[in-house]
């Protein structure tokens, strides 16, 4: 991969880049389309990243179909489709890892420890490897996209970031590799996050201000359908995360909620 991107950036090409776990949704072939506006040789990357994944989580269960993949990752017009092995990322005498300092100790920082760390570790290794101009990442991913544009600048990665708006299904939910755990009741429970989210905007726009009311109300909402439970709910500043009692201005709700064994997460800037 690397020997390719020298050949490629020799040639003159732009690299756009959409680094993926696969078993790929509409959500990533947005990604992979916006990419075709900002550059001209799409590399999209397919790799379960260990590190990113607790102790408990779903690394060993995470959904894969490469064959698949491969088709999709086509006709939405990825040129390379790089597919590591676990060895060639973490190969030898593996020790290196990159952490940020407070972006991490919030939203889903706090119930998965070692996510981030794993994020920013993979995503720098893979732009060392790829080499692009650009790299795309889902605003679905709100904390994960922070981090990113943030390690992008501490560590001076010359790559311009681009967020993608959240690509739902049509009725509202958040499209997601783990949405295929979901059992049909589940899914209709599913639907209580994005229900949350607007009830609050609604609320907002009626001249709601107070953070605890919001949050109090998503949380009986919520708790309301059958089989979930929450990670956390929270109110906080776009940039740096932490938490607001008051909307002034444009706010991130953010949210994790269990439906049943499958944990969710959706997110909405909120506008007064
Ligand atoms: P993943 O394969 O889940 O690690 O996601 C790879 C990239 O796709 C990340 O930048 C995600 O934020 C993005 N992504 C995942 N789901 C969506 C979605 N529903 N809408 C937009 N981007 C998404």
């Amino acid at each position: 991969m690397q020997q390719r991107a020298n050949a490629l950036i020799r040639d003159g090409k732009t690299i756009a880049f959409v680094p993926t776990m696969g078993y790929l949704h509409e959500g990533h072939l947005t990604l992979l389309r916006e990419a075709k506006k900002h550059g001209n040789h799409i590399v999209l990357s397919i790799f379960v990243n260990p590190t990113q994944f607790g102790a408990n989580e779903d690394l060993d269960s995470y959904p894969r179909d490469h064959q698949r993949d491969l088709t999709l990752a086509e006709e939405a017009g990825a040129d390379t489709v790089f597919l590591p092995e676990k060895e060639t990322i973490y190969g030898g005498n593996y020790q290196t890892y990159v952490t940020l300092e407070k972006l991490p100790n919030h939203l889903c920082g706090i119930s998965r420890p070692v996510h981030f760390r794993g994020v920013a570790t993979v995503v720098s290794k893979l732009f060392n490897i790829v080499k692009p101009t650009v790299a795309m990442f889902g605003e679905k991913d709100f904390q994960q996209l922070a981090v990113i544009k943030q390690m992008t600048k501490d560590l001076n990665f010359d790559i311009q970031i681009i967020g993608v708006p959240t690509v739902r299904e049509a009725d509202g939910l958040a499209k997601s590799s783990r949405n295929v755990y979901l059992s049909p009741e589940q899914r209709k429970t599913a639907l209580s996050l994005q229900s949350a989210l607007k009830k609050a905007q609604d609320l907002v726009g009626k001249g709601e201000k107070n953070a605890q009311h919001l949050i109090k109300e998503a949380e009986d909402r919520i708790l309301s359908f059958p089989e979930t439970s929450i990670d956390y709910l929270t109110i906080c500043d776009p940039e740096t995360l932490e938490d607001v009692s008051e909307i002034n201005g444009p706010t991130l709700f953010a949210m994790a909620v269990m439906v049943g064994k499958t944990r969710l997460i959706d997110n909405k800037v909120l506008m007064p």
